[in-house]
């Protein structure tokens, strides 16, 4: 055999697959994934979460979604409706001050550093023993007598299986439950997306305090000049260095493998079309802006399960509370199914709707629980109820029933316990010492669009 200096010759080994197994495995790592993924960790779970992006953090990361919304109840003094994994975030971005409060729809909405959520979510990932298996696409699903056995990934470095008790749909598409072949949902009208972006070099002194309708009349004149085709949105200065954080586009959801590039350029250039706008109608405050960041498409729905049960519209106006309540929420009805303006049903003071755990758990399925936006839901239903508060919320659930699932299927779990493991995210209504910071920082002035 010939000799190289320095070099060892290799040959993949043919039907090579790495194997991990773990009482519970997570698909989907963002707000939702990770909630779950940690909380089952502090049960005691041996967890893998997997996901097919790069690093963790799901769309709060990679789509630089920057608010976190749906985490307190409405009016001017609101509670905080969501704990758990969200106190250990909440206290590594605030040490930095990495999370201030805004407030808008009648609530408190935190802004975050799309960095410091990454770190955060790394960190307590790596120092917690979940394994994290990134760069991982879920792509076949072994089923045995309405339980999935296993899963199959495909990485960079070949094949991945993992067998699990429990498994946790947080892919956002419900991915996991869609490859088992069973009946789905998705919305008859297409509810559409956003890629979002960052601009930097921006006088934030100048234009901060600007009424959003300043750019939403500058996006309807001339939106069309610009290749625009969103005219409402919002923009705001975040962190420090002049930045301001947008979501004023809107993109196709893309429905198959072919479409998330052509709806990421296509976004991308309603981007650069909003800069264009922005420097000309704005020069004293945009003329030496730039784009900072592009954000990945940022999907609201696609597809969602068959639950057990499923949260409609009607449920969430009334804030009818289901036997099986697991999660609470008040934020609006945020509905993106026009290019142009996005539809608002904001609620009022005492309002609040509720997530069922029969929403969670998909039909014929014993051993999976999904958690997210794929929830079984009337897409305006889940236009209330797909933001990160009640996705951690959810995710929070998911954990808890994973931890008493055994042989048993999600389908008979107590629900009595359930709700005894997540009470505080059910009833809780105090403020707690981030909260009064929060509502310090935001003071009481009039909502911002
Ligand atoms: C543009 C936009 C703006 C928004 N603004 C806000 C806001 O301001 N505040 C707020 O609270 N919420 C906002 N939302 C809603 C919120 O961001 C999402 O609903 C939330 O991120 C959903 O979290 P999730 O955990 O369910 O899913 P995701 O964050 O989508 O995470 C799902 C993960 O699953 C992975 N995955 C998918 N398929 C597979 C597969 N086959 N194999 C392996 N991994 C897979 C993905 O890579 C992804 O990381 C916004 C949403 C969008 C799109």
């Amino acid at each position: 055999m010939t000799r190289h200096p320095g070099m060892v010759a290799v040959r993949r080994a043919p039907g090579s697959t790495r194997e991990i197994e773990a009482d519970l495995c997570v698909v989907g790592s963002g707000a939702a994934g990770l909630s779950a993924a940690l909380e089952a960790r502090a049960l005691g779970l041996d967890v893998v979460i997997a996901d097919a992006s790069p690093q963790l953090g799901g769309q709060a990361v990679e789509s630089a979604i920057g608010t976190i919304c749906g985490l307190y109840a409405n009016g001017l003094s609101p509670h905080r409706v969501t704990y758990g994994a969200m106190d250990e975030m909440l206290a590594a971005l605030t040490a930095n001050g990495d999370a201030t409060a805004r407030r808008a729809r009648n609530t408190l909405i935190l802004d975050y550093s799309i960095n410091a959520w990454m770190r955060w979510a790394e960190d307590a990932v790596a120092d917690r023993g979940v394994t994290p298996l990134t760069g991982a696409i879920l792509r076949e699903v072994t089923l045995e007598d309405g339980r999935v056995a296993a899963l199959d990934l495909a990485t960079r470095w070949g094949d991945v299986r993992i067998r699990a008790n429990a498994f946790v749909d947080a892919s956002g598409d419900a991915a996991l439950t869609w490859l088992t072949g069973q009946e789905m949902y998705q919305a008859d009208a297409p509810v559409h997306g956003t890629v979002m972006a960052v601009f930097e070099d921006v006088d934030t002194d100048l234009c901060g305090s600007w009424p959003r309708e300043r750019f939403h009349d500058a996006m309807k004149r001339r939106g069309a000049e610009f290749g625009l085709v969103r005219h409402d949105g919002f923009i705001f200065p975040v962190a420090r260095g002049g930045r301001v954080l947008l979501n004023m586009t809107h993109i196709e959801t893309p429905q198959d493998a072919a479409g998330l590039a052509l709806a990421g350029i296509a976004g991308r250039r309603q981007v650069d079309g909003l800069l264009a706008l922005f420097r000309d109608e704005f020069p004293d405050a945009f003329g030496k802006a730039r784009v900072a960041l592009y954000g990945q498409p940022g999907i609201r729905q696609t597809r969602t399960i068959r639950g057990r049960s499923r949260i409609t519209v009607e449920d969430v106006r009334t804030g009818h509370r289901p036997d099986d309540v697991i999660a609470r929420c008040s934020w609006p009805i945020e509905l993106h199914t026009e290019m142009a303006d996005t539809h608002w049903e904001v609620f009022d003071e005492d309002h609040m709707h509720h997530i069922p755990f029969g929403a969670m758990v998909p039909e014929g399925l014993d051993n999976v629980v999904v958690a997210g936006r794929c929830i079984d839901a009337e897409p305006a239903a889940l236009a209330s109820v797909r933001v990160m508060g009640p996705c951690f919320a959810m995710g929070r659930a998911a954990a808890s029933a994973a931890a008493r699932l055994g042989s048993g299927s999600f389908h008979q779990i107590d629900i009595a316990g359930l709700q005894a493991d997540v009470a505080d995210n059910l009833d809780r209504t105090d403020h707690d010492p981030w909260t009064k910071s929060f509502m310090a920082e935001s003071g009481r002035e009039a909502d911002g669009a």
